[in-house]
């Protein structure tokens, strides 16, 4: 059961969303357990290879270029650094990399050639690889598939009533379309939200409905709450109580019942407990790492112990599907020959040059 056709329309989302806590953490845990096994909870790594400068004007995102943030924009990763981060995320118990770079949208490029082979790379680890890099056609899309992408992340963020209030360089149509494009190229979904930035409940079940209307909702739907930043329009919002997550959680579980629900940016504000009520209402993963893409995050240290006293146990990676295999990329193959046989001619050239070879001089006339 993908969806739940009981809470299938905004009254019924609303009604649940609004329930007595308690009842309502209680029907999600119910069906949390009947799909997943309450004890896995998925550590993911978040990580920035690409940060700041971004084009975008999201309300809440301090690597948007126009905003005066704290953030340092840098360039992209080299593969190398980024191969030395996912080796640290896994040694400390993640089986998912998520990889985030601040692009409006990708470009077929030598970046986006670099982040192939990042892909590559990480998932030749055995761990699941995600991205999140902003809009993307078919054909990229079908180009990280082939390079052993395991998911694209790519949010709906919130309502399409809302949207227009947080961002307006691109349309929800826009979101749509790169999330039908990773569905299209065989890629599995992670689409979700942020609570807490002016909304209201309408908007936060608003967003399921979107989720719902789809051929095949998100496998994974991750849920934020707002992390306000200096500089950034949203940045006098106040944060909204730990219940809220709780109740949007427990609601999209409900909703969502084969669906990886992410407890996501905001879990530095809730003690122990209220995360407690979070796997209770049928959480499935968590980010570890001191930092999400820009943001504070609690510390390994800190999930380990949780995970200790709460009896819970890291998910191992591939658990939802299988690992994709990693194909050589045609357009880096042809690049790496094209450079050889430059080389070649490079090194025929300098040869001739010691053979007493003299280049033609070229004499320009005015
Ligand atoms: S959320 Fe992504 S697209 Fe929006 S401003 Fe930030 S980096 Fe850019």
């Amino acid at each position: 059961m993908k969806v739940n056709p009981q809470y299938s329309t905004k009254e019924a989302l609303i009604e649940l969303y609004n329930k007595p806590l308690l009842e309502l953490v209680f029907e999600a845990a119910t069906i949390h357990r009947q799909f997943h096994n309450p004890r896995e909870v998925q550590m993911s790594a978040l990580i920035s290879i690409k940060t700041g400068g971004c084009p975008e004007d999201c309300g809440y995102c301090p690597q948007a270029a126009r905003y005066h943030t704290n953030v340092e924009a840098h360039k992209l990763m080299s593969v190398d650094q980024v191969v030395e981060q996912a080796k640290n995320a896994k040694a400390n118990g993640s089986s998912r990399l998520c990889m985030g770079a601040a692009w409006r949208e990708v470009r077929d490029n030598r970046d986006f050639d670099r982040v192939i082979e990042m892909v590559q790379a990480v998932n030749d680890m055995d761990m699941e690889v995600c991205a999140t890099l902003g809009m993307l056609s078919e054909d990229q899309a079908q180009r990280l598939k082939n390079a052993g992408l395991f998911a694209y992340n790519h949010n709906l963020d919130t309502s399409p009533e809302f949207y227009g209030d947080v961002i307006s360089t691109r349309e929800y149509e826009d979101r749509l379309r790169t999330i039908d494009n990773a569905r299209k190229a065989g890629i599995s979904v992670c689409s979700g939200g942020i609570i807490g930035m002016g909304e209201a409940i309408e908007d936060r079940v608003g967003m399921l409905l979107s989720y719902m209307a789809m051929e095949t909702p998100p496998e994974s739907i991750p849920i934020n709450a707002l992390v306000a930043v200096d500089g950034t329009p949203l940045e006098d919002q106040k944060p909204i109580e730990q219940w809220e997550l709780i109740r949007m959680i427990a609601t999209t579980r409900i909703a969502f019942p084969q669906s990886v629900i992410r407890l996501s940016a905001g879990r530095t504000k809730m003690n122990m407990e209220a995360q407690a009520l979070c796997f209770m209402a049928g959480a499935g993963s968590i980010f570890a790492g001191d930092k999400l893409l820009t943001t504070p995050n609690p510390e390994f240290n800190e999930d380990k112990e949780m995970f200790d006293i709460l009896g819970l146990i890291p998910k191992t990676s591939f658990a939802d599907g299988e690992k994709p295999v990693s194909h050589p990329d045609p357009i880096i193959e042809e690049r790496k020959r094209k450079d050889a046989e430059r080389l070649e001619e490079l090194k025929a050239a300098k040869a001739n040059t010691e053979d007493g070879f003299q280049p033609r001089r070229v004499v320009t006339v005015e």
